[in-house]
């Protein structure tokens, strides 16, 4: 069967590590690459995805017949609170025109991407794939929350009206290779791996964001990279599935500090920054339907995803997202 899958956000931290495994697993095998298959993983240079006729060209181009659409305007705590208006709108019209575009060019199937940061701010933990729409976001990420809170909205609306295919998964904090490591504007593993990395290299203090009490689950970017291509081949429903890791391993922002100065081999003291904010205390996420419908799936242990991550910085600190061509929101 020959398949084209457009990867919008192909150039990101999630796209590189799709491409990252469909490259590196055996071909043939679960997670590898099938005969057939065209994977194409596109960049905003190919098309700004917020525009309709750029986003109506890139599908012109390549005709996909599945989709997996991670494009959008990403950022961590700080990034969030600073430009709701725009999270907001960058990422409803950049949906809007995959989804619709999606619909008119006859895509068999689309996997679009939200987050665990989309869930009720105040709702009984854990989060699970019925608890998207219960209750208001938490304030300090909710342009972002309502733009791809609408992506469910609008795959229900598009498989009642016109039978599509569309679905959605829903990862918890991402890390790794290819991850946007800018001091202000990143998630706080490639934020913190860079912080350390300056302190070590010039002696300057390592200051840690808020007071490392929150608590967080991270997937390790090639792991929900093997999940994406699981879902896009053996999942046919619209309701989202959860991608994380168990309940159990949700780890403190001090704790995840603490790992990344193990992994940097920092040899000096940091210190809490309490002026600046903690965002939501927990999400704690359920990852039941994810097991119960994939069986056996080994997650990466989260110190040799680090360490793989801190390997790939260390190795690609000159190319790296590092806020050196920060674009402006
Ligand atoms: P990322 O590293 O920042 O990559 C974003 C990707 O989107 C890049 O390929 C970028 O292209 C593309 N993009 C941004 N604006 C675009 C536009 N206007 N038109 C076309 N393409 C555009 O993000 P990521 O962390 O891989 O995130 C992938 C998906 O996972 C997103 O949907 C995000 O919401 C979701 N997610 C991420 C996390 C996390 O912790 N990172 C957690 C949960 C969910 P260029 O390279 O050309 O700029
Ligand atoms: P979130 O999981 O969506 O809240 O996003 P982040 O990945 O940005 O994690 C935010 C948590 O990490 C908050 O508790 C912050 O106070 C804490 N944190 C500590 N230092 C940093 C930092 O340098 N950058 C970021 N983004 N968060 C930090």
């Amino acid at each position: 069967m020959s398949a084209l899958i457009l990867v919008t956000g192909g150039t990101g931290l999630v796209g590189q590590a799709i491409k990252y495994v469909i490259e590196t697993e055996p071909e043939g095998s679960r997670f590898g690459k099938k005969p057939g298959e065209k994977w194409i993983f596109a960049s905003s240079s190919e098309g700004d995805l917020r525009d309709a006729e750029q986003t109506k060209k890139l599908f012109e181009k390549y005709k996909p017949t599945h989709v997996i659409h991670l494009a959008a305007l990403v950022g961590g705590l700080f990034k969030n609170m600073k430009y709701k208006a725009t999270f907001l709108r960058d990422n409803t019209l950049i949906n809007d025109n995959v989804l619709h575009t999606s619909h008119l060019t006859g895509v068999t199937k689309l996997i679009s991407c939200l987050s665990t940061c989309v869930y009720p701010d105040k709702v009984e933990y854990p989060l699970d794939e019925t608890k998207i729409h219960l209750g208001l976001p938490h304030e300090s990420n909710f342009g972002y929350a309502h733009a791809k809170r609408m992506v469910d909205i609008a795959n229900h609306a598009y498989k009642d009206q016109f039978g599509s295919n569309f679905t959605s998964a829903i990862p918890t904090n991402v890390f790794g290779p290819h991850d946007n490591f800018d001091l202000e504007d990143a998630h706080v593993i490639p934020a913190l791996l860079h912080k350390c990395y300056l302190s070590k290299k010039n002696g300057t203090p390592f200051i840690v964001g808020g007071t490392g009490k929150p608590l967080r689950q991270f997937i390790y970017s090639r792991d929900l990279a093997k999940l994406f291509i699981w879902q896009l081949r053996e999942y046919d429903d619209v309701e989202p599935i959860i991608f994380s890791v168990g309940e159990d391993e949700e780890v403190s922002i001090k704790q995840v500090t603490d790992a990344i100065v193990k992994a940097m081999d920092f040899k000096g003291e940091y210190t809490f920054d309490t002026t600046k904010a903690d965002g939501q205390f927990r999400k704690p996420a359920s990852n039941k339907k994810l097991l119960s419908l994939i069986g056996d799936f080994q997650f990466t242990p989260f110190e040799k995803a680090l360490d793989e991550t801190v390997k790939w910085f260390l190795e690609n600190y000159d190319t790296a997202r590092t806020g050196k061509n920060r674009k402006t929101t």
